[in-house]
Parts: structure tokens; C-alpha cells; sequence
């Protein structure tokens, strides 16, 4: 990159640092492999000069992107002119305060907070990261894309790629399939290919493919996805009054939402336009604790940079010796080598970070109980409740502190887990369903 410019795209690598035009679709550094973030010359951007001054897009909601609970604050992801954004009205979500579940966890009433994202358009978090990759691929001219998922991702994608008009190519791998996950992708029609393999053969294949046919791919490694995620943060506080509450809390999986969040706090702290960095909690479920092996037991760090890739490397080495596969209920967190690994180390070092892990039972518990008194979430949402209440118990998180955790996704995302689990009657909060005679009196006698 011959000229700096308002944005550009910058490896996350200190010893490299190599640049690159926005125009580039990259998602890796050419030079070192690392990950790359988009970056901004903010001397060359007019942000406002108080978070306040955002709200008062509410009052000219008729403009698509005033209404986009993302593009709302694009000055704080200025990457692409206003003419290639693509909305679709995400980011219309909303922060309850629980006291019933702060009760749960023993904290104080007006303490805790739920972020919904499951109510943006698809029903997660991704459209957060969708609406500005869409946008980023739309400037970039693509015309068809690609991605590898079974989950929450493959809705995402296949709802804007209809909505800007793209091909869209879905790849899973057959034996693999979460049917009910996927229902959303081939209704907003998306091409649905089923690689006799597993998810990481279909990751390398759809990585392949896209480059022999220059589709754009929308992986978890694309920098443009973790600016719009950034927004979820921005809407906390807005609906905190633009206050930083004490903790964010959220599941981690890919780890792309805590490496968007770190890196939200970080920008708004440079621009003065917050005077304090909330502390970060991300929780895993121990089928799949990577993270929180790494950080707890391995004593990983962001280390300005310079990451220890020996203990990564050796990490890696025996799972694979171990032919080890992840396995939790929440699917969405269901990953043992998470892309965003390094951009984690660094949120987790610039928000004074702590990671758990919690079992399925305690995520099922947590699951029922938010839905008895909230609107409900999927599985890996839950985990932020599950770890909250560790993080309590350990005396980490006190119980007046003010605290957000994020549900990422809808409760209908996984109708299965909830039925067992009340149909099943084995948590602490099933619900089951009873069975009558047909017969009036018996029936009467049954209603409590
Ligand atoms: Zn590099």
C-alpha cells in the first residue's frame, strides 16, 4: 500500500505489520499468515465528539442506515463509502434487565443485563458481522460468495447474500448435518452442497473452490465481519445511557466476538470516548475449552504481539495425536481451534479478560432459566449465565457490579435441546409436558 488512507487492512503480527488496500479481498497476510485487522486514520475522520451524538439517528430512522443498528455508527467502521453498504435493518436488539436471573446467579437487583442478538433478521449475532462483510464484498464487486457452516453462520449468509443479490454457496459435510440449523439457509435459497467429509474437509474445500472461482468467502477470518460485530458493544452502552457497564460476558467459540469487543473498547478509549474498559469474561463449554487451557493452564498471552506460537503449536499437536473432536450441546461454541485465537489474546489483555469453562448440564439450566424469564436463547448463549454464576461463586464478579451478557443467539435457533430437556424431565428446570385422560374432570383436576 503505496499511500495511507482513511482505512486499510493491517497484520496483527508486530514483526510484520504489512498494509493493504481495503480493495483487497485477503482475510490472511500474504507475507506471515497472520490475521489481519481493518484499521483507520482517525485524524481523517469526522467521529463525534460524544457516543451520545449517535442517538440522534433515531430521529432520522427513515435513512436505511440511521435505521441499522450497525451502520447507525459508521464513522466507528468507516471502511467502505455509504453507497456499498447493505442492510437489511439488523441490529434492532434489545438490552432487559434480569432481575430474576441476577437472583440466580446472587447478584443484586438492577445489576444484570441480557443483550439479545438472537432478535436481529436471521436470529444471532452474525448479522452484525454480515451487514459490513456484505458491504466489504459488495465494494469489492463480488458477485458470488461462499461459506462452510452449519450453524448460525450459513443463515446469515444466505439472507444477504439474497438481499444484495449474490450467489450463495453453502458447504457442509454430509453425516454432519444440523437440519434444523440449515432449514434457514436453503429457504433463503441458497445452493447447499454436501462434501462426503467432515467440517474441516468442507473448510479447505470452500476455501479452494474460492479461489479457483474467485467466489467471496465468509469465514470467520474476514476483518470486515468483526468491525460490524463491534456495534453490539456500542448498543450496550447506548442502552446503558452511554455508561460502560463493569463486565461484558460472552460465549466463545470462534472467538470472534470477544476479539470485536476488546477491539471496540481499545478504539473508544484511543478516540477519548470513554473514559474507562469494561472487564471481559469469556466462557466455554469444556468440550471444547481451548481457550480456557490455554489462557488458565498454559498461561497464553497476547504479550504485545509476540505470542508464544510453541504452546499453540504444541496444543494443536496433541489433539490431533489424540484424534481429539469437540463435543458440547452448544454447537455454535463446538470448536477446538478457534480462528480468532490471537485477536482474543488481545481483547483479553486490553479488558484485564478471564475465561471459564462450564458443562452442558449448567448451560441446559442456565438455558431453561432464561427462558422462563427472558425471551430466550439458544444453547451457547446460555453459557454466559453458567460462567457468570462461577465467576460469582469464585468472588471474581461482585454482586453490584453492573454486567452484560451477550445471548448470541435466537431460542428457536435449536428446538431439539430444549424439548429434551423438558421433555426429558433431568434439569433442574424442566418443564414437561403432562399427559390427561379425555376426560373433563380428570383434566380440571391437572390445571394448578
Ligand atoms: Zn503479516
Amino acid at each position: 500500500m503505496s499511500e495511507k488512507q482513511i482505512s486499510y487492512q493491517k497484520c496483527i503480527n508486530p514483526d510484520c505489520g504489512a498494509e493493504f488496500d481495503n480493495g483487497q479481498t485477503l482475510f490472511k497476510c500474504p507475507k506471515c499468515d497472520e490475521l489481519l485487522d481493518a484499521r483507520y486514520d482517525w485524524n481523517k475522520i469526522e467521529v463525534p465528539s460524544k457516543l451520545s451524538d449517535f442517538a440522534k439517528r433515531w430521529a432520522t430512522r427513515n435513512n436505511r442506515l440511521d435505521f441499522s443498528g450497525v451502520w447507525r455508527f459508521r464513522e466507528l467502521l468507516n471502511f467502505c463509502d455509504d453507497k456499498y453498504k447493505v442492510s437489511i435493518g439488523e441490529g434492532q436488539t434489545i438490552l432487559q434487565k434480569n432481575d430474576s436471573v441476577a437472583k440466580y446467579v446472587n447478584m443484586k437487583p438492577g445489576c444484570l443485563f441480557l443483550e439479545y442478538e438472537g432478535l436481529n433478521p436471521s436470529g444471532s449475532f452474525k448479522d452484525n458481522g454480515m451487514t459490513a462483510a456484505f458491504s466489504h464484498a459488495v465494494m469489492v464487486g463480488a458477485t458470488s460468495c461462499a461459506c462452510a457452516s452449519t450453524g448460525n453462520t450459513s443463515a446469515a449468509v444466505a439472507l444477504y447474500a439474497q438481499s444484495c443479490g449474490l450467489k450463495c454457496t453453502v458447504f457442509i459435510g454430509s453425516g454432519r448435518i444440523a437440519f434444523g440449523k440449515l432449514s434457514q439457509a436453503m429457504d433463503y435459497g441458497a445452493q447447499t452442497i454436501q462434501i462426503r467429509g467432515d467440517f474441516d474437509d468442507c473448510m479447505r474445500q470452500v476455501q479452494n473452490v474460492c479461489i479457483e472461482l474467485g467466489l467471496y468467502l465468509l469465514n470467520s477470518l474476514n476483518p470486515f465481519r468483526l468491525e460490524g460485530q463491534k456495534t453490539i458493544m456500542y448498543r450496550i452502552m447506548e442502552a446503558l445511557g452511554w455508561e460502560v457497564p463493569d463486565w461484558i460476558v460472552v460465549p466463545g467459540g470462534n472467538l470472534g466476538n470477544s476479539s470485536a469487543f476488546g477491539k471496540a473498547f481499545s478504539e473508544l478509549k484511543e478516540l477519548g470516548l470513554i473514559n474507562k474498559i469494561p472487564r471481559l469474561a469469556i466462557i466455554n463449554a469444556t468440550g471444547a475449552d481451548t481457550l480456557t487451557d490455554l489462557v488458565n493452564n498454559k498461561k497464553l498471552t497476547w504479550n504485545n504481539g509476540n505470542v508464544d506460537q510453541k504452546i499453540i503449536d504444541d496444543f494443536y499437536a496433541d489433539l490431533t495425536a489424540r484424534n481429539f473432536s469437540p463435543h458440547t450441546c452448544a454447537s455454535a461454541i463446538e470448536i477446538s481451534r478457534p480462528v480468532n485465537l490471537k485477536k482474543c489474546l488481545r481483547a483479553i489483555e486490553v479488558c484485564k479478560g478471564v475465561v471459564r469453562a462450564v458443562t452442558d448440564e449448567e448451560i441446559l439450566d442456565a438455558k431453561a432459566l432464561i427462558g422462563k424469564h427472558g425471551l430466550g436463547c439458544e444453547p451457547a448463549s446460555a453459557a454466559t449465565i453458567a460462567g457468570l454464576k462461577h465467576l460469582r461463586e469464585e468472588g471474581i464478579i461482585g454482586d453490584s457490579e453492573r454486567v452484560a451478557c451477550v445471548l448470541t443467539g435466537h431460542v428457536l435457533k435449536d428446538p431439539d435441546k430444549t424439548v429434551n430437556y423438558h421433555k426429558n424431565n433431568d434439569g433442574i428446570f424442566s418443564n414437561p409436558p403432562i399427559e390427561a385422560p379425555n376426560d373433563l374432570d380428570a383434566i380440571i383436576k391437572l390445571i394448578k
